[in-house]
């Protein structure tokens, strides 16, 4: 099976991982997968010959695909035909940091940054202020992170060579405490100078994040503090869908968020800005009606396969993913935009 097709089937069907192997994985590395937010939570994988496909499988017990150990090697088989699949895998082993449990001095562990393959991600705040339905992280209380053990946090990550960029991400912070997110963009790349740092976040300005008339001297002054690029996810487009599954996004609106895209697209350029859309959770129509108008902001559309949460929904077929990323090919030609992330390991979790 070609990488590509093989890296959505495990998207959507996950992997089982035997008992030997786990045992193996257990005593070798101690934690063998991630298990944070619902989009990267598993084990990640590097797929094909040329080892450059890369995939975050969530575990599934029932799952089709199985990884095994043999000789002290991991093997791949289909569950079904009990054969050895042709497909070449190797586990990325996650950063030895996130196998530790006490960060602070109190003895807690806060996740403040995690790592997923080649890039750690910072959570300046702990759950989130919006209500999205299929989230996990808005489960969690909400509260600022303080600097300091972030700081630490990261610093421990970036001992690992393998990392080589920073996402500022996490959930979307109150109104109120905007400025704080500031504080925490202006520290980083400035700190870790030689780290590109993006930042995700809604459209917001340095006090809002509605009033438009921030929006592009916010941005401005993120490219002046160093921020390299920027993720803005518009996630849904179909207004009745995003309204019922993220109320807080559809108070910000569409428009809201193409605005922020096009000014985001003048000042740093099309390769330096992202937009992330659900694929599976809206009609088809919808996501590519939100690739075009993406693209004509002059921005990068990325597409993100929906994974369930909270009963909401199933995970999309193969069948329909790669129907997306078909006709998503098709509009990104006519106006000559790549599909993002343009980092090979970032696309662990995206078409
Ligand atoms: S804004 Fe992002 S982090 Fe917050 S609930 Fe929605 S999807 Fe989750």
């Amino acid at each position: 099976m070609i990488p590509y097709k093989q890296k959505l089937e495990l998207m959507v069907n996950g992997v089982a991982i035997t008992d030997k192997l786990k045992n193996h994985l257990l005593e070798k590395i101690g934690k063998f997968y991630n298990d944070d937010y619902v989009t990267t939570t598993g084990v990640m994988l590097e797929i094909g010959t040329n080892q450059d496909t890369y995939v975050t499988a969530h575990l599934n017990n029932k799952s089709k695909y199985v990884l095994d150990l043999e000789n002290d090697e991991v093997i791949f088989y289909n569950r079904k035909s009990k054969e050895k699949t042709d497909t070449t895998i190797k586990i990325w082993e996650p950063s030895p940091y996130m196998t530790q449990s006490k960060l602070n001095n109190n003895g807690e562990y806060f996740n403040y940054v995690n790592s997923h393959f080649d890039r750690a991600r910072i959570s300046p705040i702990s759950g989130c202020s919006f209500s999205c339905a299929f989230c996990s992280v808005n489960s969690y209380d909400y509260g600022l992170n303080e600097l300091p053990p972030m700081d630490c946090a990261l610093t421990n990550a970036l001992q690992d060579e393998r990392v080589t960029h920073v996402l500022i991400s996490g959930g979307s912070p109150k109104e109120c405490d905007l400025p704080f997110l500031t504080t925490v963009y202006e520290h980083f790349p400035q700190k870790f100078a030689n780290y590109d740092f993006d930042v995700m976040c809604t459209p917001r300005g340095f006090t809002n994040y509605t009033d438009k008339s921030q929006y592009r001297g916010y941005i401005q002054h993120l490219k002046d503090i160093g921020v390299k690029g920027l993720s803005i996810n518009i996630e849904l487009f179909n207004s009745k869908i995003c309204a019922k599954y993220c109320p807080e996004k559809f108070g910000i609106g569409n428009s809201n968020y193409l605005y922020f895209l096009e000014c985001a697209s003048e000042i740093y350029g099309t390769e330096n800005v992202r937009s992330g859309l659900i694929v599976g959770l809206e009609p088809l129509k919808d996501t590519l009606r939100a690739v075009e108008e993406i693209c004509k902001t002059g921005c990068m559309p990325m597409l993100s396969p929906y994974i369930p949460y909270n009963n909401i929904g199933k995970f999309p077929t193969v069948e329909f993913l790669l129907k997306a990323k078909e006709k998503t090919d098709e509009i990104l030609e006519k106006y000559n935009i790549p599909l993002a992330p343009l980092c090979k390991k970032c696309k662990h979790n995206t078409l």
